[in-house]
């Protein structure tokens, strides 16, 4: 129809009219040719070429090509539908980082205490332990256990024993300041502490001073059979440079050292070193 009204018009123009009836066929076919491939170059350049960069956009978010979050401005800054289509689904992509990142978060942290959790020990025991060993320092393990928390709860009540609980997260919290530190709450009544490049006495020196700032915090215990306050019984165990940290055999040593300071009779710090892990080189009543 537009080829008729065109090939009519320029009939009238150029005298089209006048030639052969062969040659106004062949001139007919030459202007629909035309025609049709300039409208399909305009649907591939304005439509089809867009959306297959859309389309490959959308497939190496898919792949996790991070390299390329941001959308080209080619699209993105279009005035027609498919910019339209392009910065929805760009808001799309963000909304879902935004939204990926606060549940990664919540993934690691405790909720009642705001410490980390055993998934963010895992985590971030895979860059501490490498580097520790890279620059051949010692790594501490701190395993910390409420004492007689089971009595607290049963006498003060479960939301006071949540209470106690976010208070001594505190003091860990006060007390291991240092950007390679890591404080997670193991799950119930126990904390554990990684301590990177820390002589033993100093990791010891540490821990002692963390269970007795926590008694000092004076939470009155009245069924505790050790003393009237909430207190803690902390075991540590240090990996010397040199010795590859294995986090299971340190976990264990600490474990032994923490019911060690139970048998004792509790709100004590124990400490050993990993390569001699019957020594006690440390003890506190
Ligand atoms: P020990 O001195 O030998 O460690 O004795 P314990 O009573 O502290 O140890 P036990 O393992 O028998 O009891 C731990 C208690 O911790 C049991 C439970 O009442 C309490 N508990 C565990 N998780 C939570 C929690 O998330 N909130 C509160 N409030 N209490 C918890
Ligand atoms: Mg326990
Ligand atoms: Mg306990």
């Amino acid at each position: 129809m537009l080829a008729f009204t065109v090939s009519g018009l320029l009939g009238g123009v150029i005298g089209v009219s006048q030639w052969p009836w062969p040659m106004q066929v062949i001139a007919l076919l030459l202007l629909v040719s035309l025609t049709s491939g300039w409208v399909l170059l305009r649907i591939d350049r304005d439509f089809l070429h867009p959306m297959r960069r859309l389309s490959e956009h959308a497939r190496r978010l898919h792949e996790g090509d991070n390299t390329h979050l941001m959308m080209t401005t080619y699209l993105t800054e279009r005035h027609d539908e498919v910019g339209e289509l392009a910065r929805q689904f760009q808001h799309l992509v963000e909304d879902l980082k935004t939204h990926n990142a606060q549940l990664l978060e919540q993934s690691l942290i405790d909720p009642l205490t705001g410490l980390g959790n055993r998934r963010m020990l895992e985590n971030r025991l895979d860059v501490s332990l490498p580097l520790s060993r890279r620059l051949d320092c010692t790594v501490s393990v701190l395993m910390i256990d409420v004492d007689h928390f089971k009595p607290y709860n049963d006498y003060y009540g479960h939301p006071a024993g949540d209470e106690c609980l976010v208070q001594i997260s505190g003091v860990l919290r006060d007390t291991f300041r240092r950007e390679t530190d890591i404080v997670v709450r193991l799950g119930g009544e126990e904390f554990l502490v990684l301590l990177i490049d820390t002589s033993s006495q100093e990791a010891w020196r540490l821990a002692d001073a963390m269970r007795g700032m926590i008694q000092a915090m004076a939470i009155p215990h009245e069924y505790s059979p050790t003393v009237d306050v909430v207190t803690v019984s902390v075991g540590v165990v240090t990996s010397p440079p040199g010795v590859s940290a294995d986090i299971d055999a340190m976990i264990a040593c600490a474990d032994e050292a923490l019911y060690a300071c139970k048998a004792q009779g509790r709100n004590t710090t124990q400490a050993r070193m990993l390569s001699s892990p019957a020594e006690a080189i440390e003890a506190h009543v």
